[in-house]
This record gives structure tokens, sequence and C-alpha cells, in this order.
């Protein structure tokens, strides 16, 4: 879809659009080419977008042979996506804010993609196939999406993802840099990234205000911590990076037993005095597994 296409139908269906919800629509050819090679797609890939837009991804995205379910929120945009893939039997479209999607199949525990959807038929995958997560995320909402479907044990087993850039340079932060810090750990603990590449915001319509790149993130196999440790990581990080500034040892202290801490900062190597963006995703991974005992 070209930048001429784009406006077109934007002035012909007298469509606005909002900037709330993050409507800066990819229009450059390469750079969707490069999003969707990141992705690596195999015909049997069940592929999850949020935000499908105007559909210019999810076009190459079912070219690729792949399913697609595509969430979007703006009514507007799925009554015209619902005409111009009308008669595509691997697109699926919902109609709903894709946080509070994932966060109603998160309570269940199941599958985001394992659904039945009430809008068309036959989207139920089998219980091997293959899902990833492909999308130009709405930027106020993509961290909390990123670290929902990082977190969930049914995640994607890949997720290319263009966000604005200083939210990828968190993702992909070294420790002790200024970046490094809960995101990096939330989607770390279950993701490794590999590869970003930088979007220039003409490559958009309209142009955002930000710096965008696409990053790909892939999921360990085997985790490095199962279900219960997982929910243990996340009380632990959430607590040690509650002030930045302070020592970690005693935000923790809040919650675990001082002299349990104590002994497991001992084992791990770690300065009582140490705060929290020093400490490693290895090392934080060391003190959820003895604080588990
Ligand atoms: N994928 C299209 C593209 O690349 O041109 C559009 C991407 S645009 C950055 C973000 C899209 O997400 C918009 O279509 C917007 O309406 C939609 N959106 C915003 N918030 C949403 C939410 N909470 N749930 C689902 N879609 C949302």
């Amino acid at each position: 879809m070209t930048l001429t296409e784009m406006r077109e139908i934007l002035k012909s269906r007298d469509l606005q659009l909002t900037k709330s919800l993050g409507q800066n629509f990819l229009h450059d050819g390469n750079q969707l080419r490069r999003i969707v090679a990141a992705a690596e797609l195999a015909a049997t890939d069940k592929v999850l977008e949020i935000g499908p837009g105007l559909g210019p991804l999810t076009e190459l995205l079912l070219a690729s042979g792949a399913s697609v379910l595509a969430i979007e929120k703006d009514s507007r945009l799925t009554t015209f996506l619902r005409e111009r893939f009308a008669n595509v039997p691997k697109f699926t479209l919902l109609h709903d804010d894709a946080l509070d999607y994932l966060q109603r199949r998160a309570g269940g525990l199941q599958p985001p993609l394992d659904v039945p959807s009430p809008e068309a038929g036959d989207c139920k995958p089998p219980a091997t196939a293959r899902w990833k997560l492909v999308a130009n995320l709405p930027y106020s909402v993509a961290s909390p999406i990123l670290v929902e479907l990082a977190l969930h044990p049914h995640g994607p087993e890949r997720m290319v993802v263009t966000l604005q850039l200083e939210v990828a340079q968190r993702v992909a932060a070294a420790r002790d840099t200024d970046s490094y810090g809960l995101l990096t750990l939330l989607i770390g603990l279950h993701y490794q990234h590999s590869g970003l590449f930088r979007i220039p915001a003409g490559c958009f319509f309209p142009a955002p205000d930000v710096e965008s790149a696409c990053i790909t993130l892939t999921r360990r196999t085997p985790p490095l911590l199962g279900g219960q440790q997982t929910r243990l990581f996340v009380r632990v990080v959430k607590r040690a990076f509650s002030q930045r500034r302070k020592m970690m040892l005693k935000l923790l202290k809040s919650e675990w037993p001082e002299d349990k801490l104590q002994a497991a900062f001992a084992t791990l190597g770690i300065s009582p005095q140490e705060r929290a963006e020093k400490v490693s995703l290895e090392v934080f991974i060391g003190l959820c597994r003895l604080l588990a005992t």
C-alpha cells in the first residue's frame, strides 16, 4: 500500500486520524518487507497483529501464507479492513482493545491465539501451531502489551515489533546503563533480542514526533524459570527497581526476611550496597531460586 493509496482511502472515507491511538501508518514497502522477513514466517504459523490500521503489514503477513488474527480498537478501521480482506479465509479480525483482550485471556491461562473468534469462523489453531506477534504497535500501550505477552505462559515463540526507539533500547539494554531496568528484565526473562533496526519517521504517515525501531525477540527454550518462580521474579525485580537510586537490599527487606536476603546476597556475591541497575538477569534469577527455597 503506497502513501498515495493511504491518503486516498483516508480522504474518500473522511477518516481523521486519532493521535491518542498512535495512528501513524507505515507506508514504506522496504521497511514493511524487512519486518516480515524478520518474522521468518511459515504457512503453518499463526500471527497475532495488534493494530492493523489500514492493513499494509497485514497484507504482507497474509501473503506469506500464515494465518493472521488482527486486533484493532478503532471501529472505523475494522469496517474498512473487513471489506478489504473479506474473502481471505486465513484472516480473522477482532474489534477490541488489545491490552484488555490479552489481560482477559491471561486470567484463564489460555494461549492468546487459541480462540474461536465470535466474529469469524474457524481460527482455532491445532495445539502444536507456532504463533508469533508481528506488529507496528500503538506506542502508548506498547510496553504493557509486550510485558503481558512476554510473561504469558503460552507467549509467542517470536515477537517482531515496531516501537518507539527509546522503548526498543530499554528492551535491549545492557546491565549498568541508563536504559537497563524493569522492562529489560521482565521481557528478557523469557526472550532474547536479536536485531534492531531504525525506521525513519518519514516512512510513516503522518510522521511521528519520536524515533522508531523494529526489534526481534525470540522465546528462550527451555525457560530460565518456571511459572511459579516467574511470578516471584516479577515481584523481586519490581521491588528492586521501585526506587532506582536506593540499595536493593534495603528495598527487598520490606518483602523478604533480612537474614534470608543476606545469605542469598553472600552466596551470589552481591554487595549489600548494590543497586538493582548493576545486577544482571542471571543474578536476579539466582536470587529468585534462593528466595524460593
Ligand atoms: N499496522 C498499521 C501500520 O503499520 O500502518 C497501523 C499501526 S499504528 C502505529 C497503530 C494501530 O493500533 C492503529 O491502527 C490504532 O488504531 C491501533 N490501536 C491503538 N490502540 C490500540 C489498542 N489498545 N488495541 C488495538 N489496537 C489499537
